[in-house]
């Protein structure tokens, strides 16, 4: 593999907000058995970093998300936020699913609501904060329209928005933009970087699930693969190009190669 290019010196990122130590799942299979899934997991996500996650399916990226935000516990080993155990969903944290996730019978902004909902904020601030972050995201206008008027693009849209709203420290995205068409998944993906870039969003470091190289390159600033049965970290590489990145770039070519 040729590398043409001079790494940047990574000087922008900072103290670890997000960390996992010595992190097992195990899963019981329907024949009873124990299906060991992530395996000695240490991670750590420092302020300043977006960091994409890459794997072949079934190799329990999107276990390893939910363990890290709480949504379930792992077989041993722990989740630190900001030096705080996680024991279950915490606020700071927000998660982007790939299949959008989305309450059918709810609105774009009763949909957007609901992450604050959850966390008790009254309903007036709930309203602003919502509207706030339908516009950021460019759903002004589509406040009152259910999820099955949308197109995908435009629902997970709303997925961003929900997760936005809660204006989280750290981000986790579970193949955000792999149930999109490729030019919507580039729209929305230039307009995250944007938003991230300009710091137009307090969130201070991501996590993002892919199996698509070329997206893990043309954002993140390291990738971590995760190896299938059981699912280890077996690679964290740098990627030392500036942004935007240009898929055209030789040395972008290069780092995918
Ligand atoms: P990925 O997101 O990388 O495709 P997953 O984390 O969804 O992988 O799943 C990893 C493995 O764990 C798979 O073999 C899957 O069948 C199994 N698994 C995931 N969730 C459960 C569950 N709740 N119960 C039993 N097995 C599960
Ligand atoms: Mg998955």
């Amino acid at each position: 593999m040729a590398t043409t290019f001079t790494p940047k010196t990574t000087a922008s990122v900072g103290k670890v907000i997000l960390s996992a130590r010595n992190l097992h799942k195990i899963f019981k299979t329907p024949e009873g058995n124990d299906l060991l899934v992530l395996d000695t997991i240490n991670l750590d996500l420092a302020e300043g970093e977006i960091v994409a996650l890459l794997g072949r399916s079934g190799s329990g990226k999107s276990t390893l998300l939910r363990c890290l935000i709480g949504l379930i516990s792992p077989s041993s080993g722990e989740v630190r936020y900001r030096n705080r155990l996680v024991t279950g969903p915490m606020p700071g944290m927000a998660m982007v699913f790939q299949s959008f996730a989305l309450f059918p019978w709810l609105t774009v902004l009763e949909n957007v609501e609901l992450g604050l909902e959850m966390q008790g904020v009254p309903e007036g601030e709930r309203r602003r904060r919502a509207l706030g972050a339908i516009d950021l995201i460019g759903l002004d206008g589509f406040e009152s329209a259910y999820p099955k008027e949308l197109s995908g693009g435009m629902r997970q849209r709303v997925g961003f928005a929900r997760a936005l709203v809660t204006n989280p420290d750290v981000l986790l995205m579970d193949e955000p933009f792999s149930a999109l068409d490729v030019l919507t998944a580039e729209n929305l993906r230039a307009e995250l970087l944007d938003l991230w870039e300009e710091r137009r969003i307090p969130t201070r470091a991501i996590l993002m699930v892919t199996h698509n190289i070329d997206e893990a390159v043309l954002m993140a600033d390291r990738v971590l693969i995760l190896s299938s049965n059981p699912g280890r970290i077996i690679s964290s590489q740098q990627i030392d190009l500036p942004r935007p990145r240009d898929r055209n770039d030789p040395a972008f070519l290069a780092a995918v190669e």
